[in-house]
């Protein structure tokens, strides 16, 4: 495991400098985003050296992986943000610090009944067909959701850039979820923006990432 710590730690020392040079070109404070590590290709015990070295944020896409991981490491705040079916409400909401992809009115509404929980509306901003999420044009009947709600408490907005060689090219897709939240803004209170991954999380801090989730990043050289 020393080994593997030591990798860890280097790629965990140079991501906190690209993030911290991206908050400074932004004229952001390093503590306005936070970094959720997204550990669905890894195991348990290298979810926990992550732990170790500090991470008190974690990330899973599919909920019964999240609720296994948490019952091994279940100190730190876990955050879903892959999809979540219906029927696994009532036992991940309890397990969870966010949810960040709540992806269709049906969805927002059964949670809303279930009881509190705190979530993010995941959005398709980069107009790919295969992606899940509410689309910009359904942003007034979102509203009109919002303003129904209560229980359920809605922080922010999610979404996932397409993949491409210039991260320079996600910048579009994050500035229209910001623009997206500034205008739900106006009629419901949101702060968040969970935007960025391993490819383009700098591009997304520029445009005012709160929350972003990255996985591949750290765990570079790892051999699994
Ligand atoms: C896997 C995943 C991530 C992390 O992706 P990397 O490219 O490995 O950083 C972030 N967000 C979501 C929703 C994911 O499914």
């Amino acid at each position: 495991m020393d080994a593997i710590r030591c990798l860890l730690a280097e790629n965990l020392a140079r991501v906190e400098e690209r993030i911290a040079a991206a908050c400074q070109r932004a004229g952001r404070s390093r503590d306005s985003v936070t970094l959720v590590a997204v550990t669905k290709t890894v195991s348990v015990e290298i979810a926990n050296e992550l732990v170790l070295l500090g991470l008190r944020d974690l990330g899973e896409n599919r909920p019964q992986e999240l609720w296994r991981k948490r019952e091994l490491i279940p100190e730190v705040r876990w955050h879903l943000i892959g999809h979540l079916q219906r029927n696994k409400i009532e036992r991940t909401v309890p397990m969870v610090h966010r949810i960040h992809s709540i992806d269709s009115f049906r969805l927002l509404k059964a949670l809303d009944q279930y009881g509190p929980a705190t979530v993010l509306l995941e959005f398709n901003c980069s107009d790919e067909p295969t992606k899940g999420g509410f689309s910009p044009s359904e942003v007034d009947q979102v509203i009109e959701a919002l303003s129904g709600l209560r229980q359920l408490r809605v922080t922010g907005l999610m979404t996932m850039a397409a993949l491409e060689a210039d991260p320079e090219r996600c910048r579009p897709t994050f500035q229209r979820l910001r623009r997206l939240r500034d205008q739900i803004h106006a009629a419901y209170p949101l702060q968040e923006l969970s935007m960025g991954m391993s490819n383009d999380f700098e591009v997304a801090i520029e445009e005012g990432a709160t929350w972003i989730r990255l996985g591949s990043v750290l765990f570079e050289g790892l051999s699994r």
